[in-house]
């Protein structure tokens, strides 16, 4: 059987570092299309040289998808297979696509997953923390308000939270986790997966944040962050007690803002005023 039918457009996962993790069908399938959608050309040209192809290239990235789009399914209309690809892992994943993949199915060709690598799932399956149920959450905002707004509306989500990050904002962003979550509940930080330098962390957040920030080596790479959803009251209690105390202590000195947080959520007030 062909790997392509003509008018389809193939999604296909590339390797998230380890090139031996490019399945054999994605490499049938990439050579057997009339031309690949890449996110960054240059990066995808050097991925296919290093499996010996060659193949025409077009740039869709976020800027240009919607324009791009309608041109490509004029391609499939006139009988070609084309596949999208991003720099890394499963396209659409944090990554562009969504807008072309829609207008290639509002157009009526078929659209094919060629499934492999993505760091959420590579991640979520090294864990070990529950993974019945999770949501995927993507990038944090990066500025420093927005990031504590997003987290202070996940402190009592209850599945297992999955996070991307990269290495000039993970510090960061795990002492904002720390602060809005608890330093006690547990998370797992995935580093430079199927890479050289692969690591995988499993504490409490403090610890992590702890060992990140001490440790410049746990600093470098990219990373997934696991963290377990929010489990019993008093977990739910403190979370409470850190969302308030973060606004009021805008208006109140902390040792007031403290006790009135505490009072109004049931959490200690100490516990609040030290995390402050
Ligand atoms: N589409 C990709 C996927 O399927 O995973 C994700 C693309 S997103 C732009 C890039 C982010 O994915 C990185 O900043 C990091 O958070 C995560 N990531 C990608 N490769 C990784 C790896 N080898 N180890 C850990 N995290 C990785």
């Amino acid at each position: 059987m062909a790997a392509t039918k003509a008018g389809t457009l193939y999604v296909v996962a590339t390797p998230i570092g380890n090139l031996a993790d490019l399945t054999t069908r994605a490499r049938e399938v990439l050579a057997g299309v009339n031309a690949i959608c890449a996110e960054d050309t240059r990066h995808t040209r050097q991925l296919l040289s290093a499996f010996g192809m060659e193949k025409p290239l077009i740039a869709l990235h976020d800027h240009n998808e919607e324009e791009v789009a309608w041109k490509l399914v004029e391609r499939l209309r006139g009988g070609e297979s084309l596949a999208l690809v991003s720099d890394a892992g499963t396209p659409l994943v944090s990554d562009p696509g969504y807008r072309f993949v829609r207008a290639v199915r509002a157009a009526g060709f078929a659209v094919s997953p060629v499934p492999g690598a993505c760091a959420a799932i590579a991640a979520l399956s090294v864990a070990g923390i529950p993974s019945d149920r999770f949501c995927f959450e993507g990038f944090l905002p990066a500025k420093a308000s927005g990031r504590r707004e997003r987290l202070a509306a996940l402190a009592r989500e209850t599945r297992t939270l999955v996070f991307y990050e990269s290495s000039h904002r993970i510090e960061e962003s795990l002492a904002d986790l720390v602060a809005m979550f608890g330093g006690a509940r547990e998370a797992v930080l995935a580093r430079e997966l199927t890479k050289l330098f692969e690591t995988v962390l499993g504490d409490t957040l403090g610890a992590i944040a702890e060992r990140v920030a001490a440790d410049e080596n746990q600093r470098k790479g990219e990373f997934v962050l696991i963290v377990r959803g929010c489990e019993d009251d008093a977990d739910a209690a403190l979370i409470e007690g850190q969302r308030l105390y973060t606004k009021l202590v805008e208006y109140l000195k902390p040792s007031q803002a403290a006790k009135l947080a505490a009072e109004l959520s049931g959490a200690p007030r100490k516990a609040l005023y030290e995390k402050s």
